[in-house]
């Protein structure tokens, strides 16, 4: 549905987005996931056809819209977009706004067909003042959809509201676009809405794609530290790889990884580590971070200091000792 090779954006000095490359499939949920600056917006901007590449070629649907001699104006390239403000027009009411792209034949049919997607068929009459944050955002995706795209582009949409609201309003998005098929790019610099949302995630860092996958292959298996810490919380062990096993402070377990080195750095998220209280453990709880449905221990053994993260119905004191055991699950060597 999207083919971008190699997309240059540059702004003056700053290269907003730098080469960037990568497909999505149709009817596929493509998270654009990284800090804040990493030039998600752009890359969206380009797609949307609001902004032009300096270099680099953007098809959709098997259409060259951006390359060195073409250009499609965004109003031909057949994508809704939803901004992180929703951009709705304050002086319309719901029913104008959703129909404002339509044309006039079919307009009073497609709105109430909309506007029963999205559950606000009671509201046409409302003005956006007149409706709470998530109603503003079904509105706002109403009109996205109103002419039929094959592509929904999602920037930050959940970026003005709470997070408990969150959820909800996520999963009420997801019930209504995915019956449709259609494909939708989301930005995010909330990971746990792209591991929640989308199907596949690219992971964006100073403009650049970093790494594209599942949200299981970025949790588990990250291409580097940087994509291992910015995706979830990380321990990031040292030690050198005989026959297979890696030695760490927690002890040795196999990697992935054929030879022998001198030192791999390895990664072990927090929830495979279990604690085992035991007067004369090697480990000591330094710090503990009560998080609801899990706690953080910071554990210190062997000079260096690791997290565990365990459900909170297992209390483990602040002070005491314990020995520190990998639960089955995936390692991934970072280096
Ligand atoms: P955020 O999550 O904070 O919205 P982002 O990842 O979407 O960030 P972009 O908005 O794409 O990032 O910005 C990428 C870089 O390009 C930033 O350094 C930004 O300051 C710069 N930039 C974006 N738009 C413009 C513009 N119109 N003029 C100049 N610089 C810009």
């Amino acid at each position: 549905m999207i083919r971008l090779e190699r997309v240059t954006k540059r702004f003056g000095d700053v290269t907003a987005v730098d080469e960037a490359s990568l497909g999505v499939a149709r009817g596929e949920v493509l998270a654009l996931l990284g800090p804040s600056g990493c030039g998600k917006t752009t890359l969206l901007r380009l797609v949307a056809g609001f902004e032009q590449p300096d270099a680099g070629a953007i098809e959709i649907a098997g259409e060259l819209v951006s390359g060195r001699d073409t250009w499609v104006p965004p109003e031909r390239r057949r994508v809704g977009m939803v901004f992180q403000d929703y951009a709705l027009f304050p002086h319309l009411t719901v029913r104008e706004n959703v129909g404002f792209g339509l044309a006039r034949r079919e307009r009073r049919a497609r709105v109430a067909e909309l506007l029963a997607i999205v559950g606000l068929e009671e509201l046409g009459s409302r003005y956006p003042h007149e409706l709470s944050g998530g109603q503003q955002q079904r509105v706002a995706l109403a009109r996205a959809l109103a002419p039929s795209p094959e592509l929904v582009l999602l920037d930050e949409p959940w970026s003005n509201v709470d997070s408990s609201m969150r959820e909800t309003l996520r999963a009420e998005v997801a019930d209504i676009i995915r019956p449709l098929g259609v494909t939708v790019v989301l930005v995010t610099h909330d990971r746990e809405e792209a591991f929640s949302l989308a199907d596949r995630i690219a992971l964006m860092r100073d403009g650049a794609i970093v790494q594209e996958g599942t949200s299981e292959e970025l949790y588990f298996a990250p291409a580097s530290r940087w994509a291992a810490e910015f995706v979830g919380a990380a321990n990031v062990l040292t030690g050198p790889v005989e026959h297979g096993l890696v030695r760490t402070p927690i002890g040795a377990f196999p990697v992935d990884r054929d030879g022998d080195r001198a030192e791999v750095e390895v990664l072990v998220r927090p929830e495979l580590l279990e604690l085992e209280p035991d007067p004369s453990g090697a480990g000591e709880v330094v710090a503990r971070e009560f998080r609801g449905h899990d706690v953080f221990y910071r554990v210190r053994l062997g000079g260096v200091e690791v997290v565990s993260q365990r459900p909170s119905n297992e209390v483990v004191p602040l002070g005491s000792r314990v020995r520190v055991k990998l639960h089955n699950g995936r390692t991934a060597v970072l280096r």
